[in-house]
């Protein structure tokens, strides 16, 4: 009997009642291994229940004993990191040191939690008028839900409720139904934290688990990492609701090569940015744009020999460069984007399709592919493939590829390899996506920085983590008093007055 997922709600691992079932695959092998239940309305709201009534206690923590919870569950991530990178390899298929990387990335979040008294103390004005301070104060909102994709199950559910948690707000976290294992894992250590019950619940589920959340009128903000279309739907069904969201969304980051760029680096850098995770990573590098048609020559005729030596294998192979894709349907949708890329009339330089891994023929495995002369026009180039593509299109001038990121219907990520400031200047400040990389391939912000695109890249003003998540996750209260000489507090309570 395979092994079932179900939830974790009110501080204790519940089985799922719904008869409703999502499988769970080992991607190198291509089987399913588990399956989970698919939550029913009930069960969503029996989590958010939890949630609520855990609120008052919660927000009612001091910053530093809400701080304490994050030390410790930090610490906790660190003793198990590696039966969670295992976890992750084996639902996700992306390969052990990547695995970690996820990890990691989250972790550094609740490093940064763990400031929470410093990030939360408000600010203070002293005489704002005569005998008049003025104070403002962040307080948490409620009960606040995340919905997370299947990329990054460790880090992505960790810069939600991290922020969250840590603001004095209670969780109820939604992951993707493709691997759910390290989420509800995560919800176990944070109870050995020291969480209250009910500070972060964790449930299983699909479309119609999502609609619960984004339609129960205790739910307060709603945060949402995955594709741009779901990305709107919740953004648009969410706030219509009234509630405060964050809705970030796919991708198509471009790398922009000048022709003074140490072009062997770029190779390195676009091997690991384009390739890395089988692509599956919304800040990705699958669009390269070489500036002049030497630098364009001299990339491919560089970049062909790297690309065949390039492993893919089982994620838990520590050789392998990248592993399978997630499914076998994400698979075939990759394939077909491939053979549009040929009808379009790009040129297919590697194709990596018949690839086949031996002795895991079943595996979700594809080569990488690469593409030259893609053009503005294609279908291919307009939308997110989220595989091991790259596809090169070729600028004149430094104008023509500056404009193409800019133009991109996506504004997640971007970068220019150059060795020359000004360019790099102009174009940083320029180019109309969220997040810039100057000699750097993939530029996820730090965690005390904040992550977020523009454009169909994200969908509400707010970015996750740093001090942006703590300003979405509280809003702000201002309070202007006055203690006028000679009055006690039994004295009649005076309204100021303008004058
Ligand atoms: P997805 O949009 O299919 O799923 C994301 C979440 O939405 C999951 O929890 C899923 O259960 C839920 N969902 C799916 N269909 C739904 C529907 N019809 N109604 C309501 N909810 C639904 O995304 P995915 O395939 O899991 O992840 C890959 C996508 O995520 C890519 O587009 C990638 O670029 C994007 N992504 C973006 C970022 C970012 O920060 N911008 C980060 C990681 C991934």
């Amino acid at each position: 009997m395979a092994q079932t997922y179900g939830h974790f709600v009110d501080g204790t691992s519940v089985a799922g009642t719904s008869d409703r079932f999502g499988d769970v695959y080992n991607p190198s092998i291509g089987e399913v291994e588990k399956t989970v239940s698919l939550a029913t309305v009930d069960e969503v709201n029996a989590a958010i229940e939890s949630a609520a009534k855990a609120f008052p206690a919660w927000s009612a923590t001091n910053p530093q004993r809400r701080a304490r919870v994050m030390f410790k569950f930090k610490e906790l991530i660190e003793a198990n990191r590696d039966e969670l990178a295992r976890l992750i390899s084996e639902e996700h298929g992306k390969v052990i040191a990547d695995a970690h990387g996820d990890i990691q990335r989250g972790l550094e979040v609740i490093e940064v939690a763990c400031g929470i008294p410093h990030m939360q103390k408000g600010e203070y004005t002293d005489g704002a008028g005569p005998e008049i301070d003025v104070y403002s104060m962040r307080q948490p909102l409620g009960v606040c839900a995340g919905i997370t994709p299947f990329n990054f199950p460790a880090m992505i559910p960790m810069w939600m409720f991290g922020m969250a948690i840590a603001t004095g707000n209670t969780f109820v976290l939604k992951p993707s139904e493709k691997d759910p294992a390290v989420p509800l894992r995560l919800a176990e250590l944070f109870m050995e934290a020291g969480a209250p019950e009910g500070v972060l619940n964790v449930v299983n589920g699909d479309k119609v688990a999502v609609d619960a959340i984004l339609d129960h009128p205790a739910v307060e903000a709603v945060s949402f990492v995955g594709s741009s279309d779901i990305a709107h739907y919740v953004y648009s069904r969410g706030t219509a609701n009234g509630k405060r969201v964050q809705a970030m969304g796919g991708a198509k980051n471009h790398g922009i090569i000048l022709p003074d760029a140490d072009m062997d680096q770029v190779v390195q850098d676009l091997l690991g940015a384009a390739y890395g995770s089988a692509g599956e990573r919304c800040m990705a590098l699958p669009v390269a744009v070489p500036v002049g048609q030497s630098t364009a020559d001299t990339l491919i005729e560089k970049l062909i020999p790297e690309i065949e030596k390039l492993k893919v294998g089982v994620s838990t192979d520590p050789d392998a460069h990248y592993g399978p894709l997630i499914s076998e349907a994400h698979r075939a949708k990759v394939q077909e984007y491939v053979q549009m890329g040929v009808d379009e009339g790009a040129k297919l330089v590697v194709d990596g399709r018949d690839f086949s891994l031996q002795g895991y023929e079943k595996g979700f495995f594809m080569g990488p592919c690469l593409f030259d002369h893609v053009t503005e026009d294609m279908k291919t180039y307009k939308e997110e493939i989220f595989g091991p593509v790259l596809q090169v299109v070729r600028a004149e001038t430094f104008e023509e590829a500056v404009a193409l990121p800019t133009k991109h219907q996506y504004g997640n990520g971007v970068a220019i390899f150059t060795s020359n400031g000004r360019f790099a200047r102009q174009f940083a400040h320029k180019v109309q996506v969220g997040m810039v990389g100057i000699n750097v391939p993939i530029p996820v912000p730090v965690s005390y920085h904040s992550f977020g695109g523009w454009k169909r890249s994200a969908f509400g003003d707010a970015n996750q983590y740093g001090m942006e998540g703590v300003r979405f996750y509280t809003k702000v209260k201002t309070i202007t008093q006055r203690w006028p000489e000679g009055q006690t507090e039994d004295s009649a309570f005076i309204i100021p007055t303008m004058q």
